[in-house]
C-alpha cells in the first residue's frame, strides 16, 4: 500500500510546485478567503499552506490522508461534473507519502484545533483560527533518487510562486501571500478581476492588452488579449483556464494562435489570459493525474470560440 502510494505521488507530485498546487487547490475548496503559502529552502526543506476555509472536522482528520478519501464527490455519476478543483482524493496521500507532514484544522464548531502527524498518527490539541494548516516537509526525503532531479532552491521557489500566481489569477476574489525562508516574496489582495491581472501580471499588461468576453451557448469566455504592438509579447504569460482550473490545451493554443495570425498575420508569442467557463459535464478534467489536461465533449465549438473571441478582441484593437 506505501509503494501504490509513493507510484501514485510520482505521477501527482514531481516538485515543491505540485505540491503547492494541490494544497492551494484544496484551500479554495475548502472555501478560503485568504491563504497563506509558507515555504523554506524552495520548497523542498517545508511546505506549509494555511487557509481560513471550513476546516476538517476532528473525526475525518485521519480519513483525509487516507488514498481515495474525497469529501468531494459521492458517486460516480458526480464525477461527471466535478465542481471542485479536487475530486481523486489522492493529493493528501500520495504527498504524505512522500513527505514527512502534519495537518492542523479547526472547524467553526471546534473548541479548538487539532494535530495529525501523518506518520505516526499522533492527534495533539493545537492552537490555530477557523482553517487548515497543511505542513509537507522533506519532500522526497525517502526517494534520494527523485530528490536528486529537484532545481536548484530559486528554481524550485520560481515553480510554486508561478503556481500561486495561476490560482490568484483565477481567484481574485480571494487573498494569498507568499513567504519564502521568513520573507515575504509576493502578496496579492483580494481585488476586481482587472485589478488583480495588473497585481499579478503588471500594469502594463493592461495598458498593452484588449478585453474580450464572448458567450456562445453552455460556453462563456473572458480575458485580456496582448496587443501586437506590445514591447512585451512573452510565451511565458500564456494562461489558460477552464472553470477555475488552470490547464494546457493544444487545441485552445491553436485556436489562438490561428487568431492571431488572421488578424495581424503572425505574432508568434502573443500575451493573453483567457477563462472559460463550460457547463462541468461538457468538459473531463479526469484525463491527467496532475488534471492540468481536460478533454472537451465538443472541441470544434470550444476552438471556434476561442478563435472568434480573440478574432474580434484584436480586430477591435486595429480600429
Ligand atoms: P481531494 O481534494 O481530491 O478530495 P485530497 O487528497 O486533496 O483529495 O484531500 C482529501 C480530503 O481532505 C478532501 O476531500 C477534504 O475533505 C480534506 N481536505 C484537504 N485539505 C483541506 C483543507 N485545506 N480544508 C478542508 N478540508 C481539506
Ligand atoms: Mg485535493
Amino acid at each position: 500500500d506505501e509503494l501504490i502510494s509513493q507510484i501514485a505521488a510520482g505521477e501527482v507530485v514531481e516538485r515543491p510546485a505540485s505540491v503547492v498546487r494541490e494544497l492551494v487547490d484544496n484551500a479554495l475548496d475548502a472555501g478560503a478567503r485568504h491563504i497563506q503559502v509558507k515555504l523554506m529552502a524552495g520548497g523542498v526543506r517545508a511546505i506549509v499552506v494555511e487557509d481560513d476555509g471550513c476546516g476538517i472536522p476532528v473525526a475525518q482528520l485521519p480519513l483525509a490522508l487516507k488514498r481515495h478519501a474525497t469529501s468531494k464527490i459521492a458517486s460516480l455519476s458526480d464525477l461527471e461534473s466535478v465542481a471542485t478543483m479536487g475530486f481523486r482524493g489522492e493529493a493528501l496521500a500520495a504527498i504524505a507519502s512522500v513527505s514527512e507532514m502534519a495537518i492542523a484544522s479547526r472547524t467553526a464548531s471546534d473548541a479548538h484545533a487539532n494535530r495529525l502527524d501523518a506518520r505516526s498518527g499522533e492527534l495533539q490539541p493545537a492552537a490555530r483560527a477557523r482553517g487548515t494548516s497543511v505542513e509537507v516537509r522533506e519532500l522526497f526525503f525517502a526517494t534520494p533518487a527523485r530528490r536528486k532531479f529537484l532545481k536548484t532552491d530559486a528554481t524550485e521557489l520560481a515553480h510554486c510562486v508561478e503556481a500561486v500566481r495561476r490560482h490568484a489569477l483565477a481567484r481574485p476574489d480571494v487573498g494569498f501571500a507568499i513567504w519564502h525562508e521568513g520573507k515575504l516574496v509576493d502578496q496579492w489582495r483580494p481585488a476586481t478581476p482587472e485589478q488583480r491581472i495588473a497585481d499579478v501580471l503588471g500594469e502594463d499588461f493592461i495598458a498593452d492588452s484588449r478585453a474580450f468576453s464572448h458567450s456562445a451557448g453552455p460556453l462563456a469566455l473572458t480575458g485580456r488579449a496582448g496587443l501586437p504592438e506590445a514591447a512585451r509579447s512573452r510565451a511565458d504569460q500564456q494562461y489558460v483556464w477552464v472553470n477555475g482550473r488552470y490547464v494546457r490545451d493544444k487545441l485552445i493554443a491553436h485556436a489562438i494562435r490561428s487568431a492571431y495570425e488572421d488578424v495581424l498575420h503572425g505574432q508568434r508569442q502573443p500575451s493573453y489570459v483567457l477563462f472559460i467557463e463550460i457547463a462541468p459535464e461538457l468538459v473531463d478534467v479526469n484525463v491527467h493525474p496532475t488534471k492540468i489536461e481536460v478533454r472537451f465533449r465538443d472541441g470544434r465549438a470550444i476552438h471556434q470560440s476561442v478563435r472568434r473571441a480573440f478574432i474580434d478582441a484584436l480586430a477591435a484593437s486595429r480600429s
